[in-house]
C-alpha cells in the first residue's frame, strides 16, 4: 500500500535506537524526509547512515528523489534541544507535516521517595515536551491542511504499573490533554490527526535494561526474567521496533485521516481487557 506521504517532512524525537528509530525507519521507507534526534552523537550518526541506505533504496525502487535524513544531537527535554530540532527541516519554507513525540521514560521507584524535583523532571520529559512540540507545529499543519502527530506513551497508561508511578502520572496528563485537542473541530476538520501509541513490551535496549534491573533484585539471570516476561505475553514474544514503526507509519498515512484522539496499544494481547 502506498501511504501517500512521500516528500513530507517528519520530526521523529529520540530516534537513534528502539521505538523512535523504528518509526524513523518506517517513515523513510515511505519516502518521508526525517529529522531525528538523540543525545549521544555516535549511535545517532550510525542510525542516520543506515536510514540513508533505506532512503537510497526507496529512491531506486520508485525513481523518486531520496528522502533526506537529518540527525540533530539534542536533548529533546530542553528548550535548546527543541529549538535545534524544530529549525532543522531542510530548505526554505520546509515545515513539519508529521511529529512523532518520544523521549526516555522516567525511572521506576517507590512513590514515597519521589520529591517535587523527580515529578517535575517526569512531567517535563513525558508531558510538557510533547505538548510544547505539538504547539510549535500544529498551526502550520492546520494551515496546510495535513498533519499527523503521534505520541509514544506506554501501555502503563491503560494498565498502570506500581513502580512506574512517575510514568503513569506524566503520561496520563499528556493523554488527557491530547484527548481534548485532537477532538477540537479547528484541528480535526483541517486534516490534522493526533494519536497515542501505547507500546506493550518491545524488544529494545530499554526493555533489556528492565530485565537486568529485575534480575539484580531477584538474583535470577536476566535471561530467566526475559523468558518469564515473554511467557506472559499471549503472542509468546516481544514486539519488534519494525512492527511498531509500521503502525506509526500507517497512522501517519493519508489513509489514516479518520483516526484521531485514539490510544492504540500494540502489546501482543497482554492487556487482559475487552476495551
Ligand atoms: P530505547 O531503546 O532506550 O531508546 C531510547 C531512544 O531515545 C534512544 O535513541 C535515546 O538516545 C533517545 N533519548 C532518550 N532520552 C532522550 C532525550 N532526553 N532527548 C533525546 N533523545 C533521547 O527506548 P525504547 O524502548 O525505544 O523506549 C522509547 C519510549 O517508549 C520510552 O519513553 C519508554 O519508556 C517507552 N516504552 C517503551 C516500551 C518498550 O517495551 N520498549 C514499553 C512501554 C513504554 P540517547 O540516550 O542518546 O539520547
Amino acid at each position: 500500500m502506498d501511504l501517500g506521504i512521500a516528500g513530507k517532512w517528519a520530526l521523529v524525537c529520540a530516534a537513534s535506537k528502539g521505538l523512535g528509530r523504528g518509526c524513523a525507519q518506517a517513515l523513510v521507507g515511505e519516502g518521508v524526509n526525517v529529522v531525528l534526534n538523540a543525545r549521544s552523537e555516535a549511535p545517532l550518526q550510525e542510525t542516520a547512515a543506515q536510514l540513508r541506505q533505506v532512503a537510497a533504496a526507496w529512491a531506486e525502487k520508485t525513481g523518486g528523489t531520496a528522502p533526506q535524513v537529518l540527525p540533530v544531537v539534542a536533548d529533546i527535554t530542553t528548550e535548546a534541544g527543541r529549538n535545534a530540532v524544530l529549525s532543522a527541516a531542510g530548505g526554505p519554507g520546509a515545515a513539519f507535516d508529521i511529529l512523532v513525540n518520544n523521549a526516555g521514560g522516567p525511572p521506576p521507584g517507590d512513590f514515597r521517595d519521589w520529591q517535587r524535583e523527580q515529578w517535575i523532571a517526569a512531567v517535563d520529559a513525558n508531558m510538557l515536551t510533547p505538548i510544547t512540540l505539538l504547539q510549535a507545529v500544529i498551526d502550520g499543519m492546520t494551515e496546510r491542511g495535513f498533519g499527523r502527530i503521534i505520541n509514544i506513551t506506554s501501555s502503563a497508561v491503560k494498565a498502570p504499573i506500581d513502580i512506574l508511578g512517575l510514568s503513569n502520572g506524566a503520561r496520563s496528563g499528556l493523554t488527557g490533554f491530547v484527548a481534548g485537542v485532537a477532538r477540537s473541530p479547528e484541528i480535526a476538520s483541517r486534516g490534522v490527526t493526533i494519536n497515542n501509541l501505547l507500546p506493550g513490551k518491545f524488544d529494545t535496549d530499554r526493555l533489556q535494561a528492565t530485565f537486568v534491573g529485575a534480575a539484580d533484585k531477584t538474583g535470577q539471570s536476566a535471561a530467566a526474567v526475559r523468558q518469564q516476561q515473554q511467557d506472559q505475553v499471549p503472542a509468546q514474544r516481544f514486539g519488534t521496533p519494525q512492527e511498531f514503526g509500521a503502525i506509526c507509519a500507517f497512522l501517519c498515512s493519508q489513509q489514516a485521516g479518520y483516526i484521531t484522539g485514539q490510544n492504540i496499544m500494540p502489546d501482543g494481547g497482554l492487556f487482559p481487557g475487552a476495551y
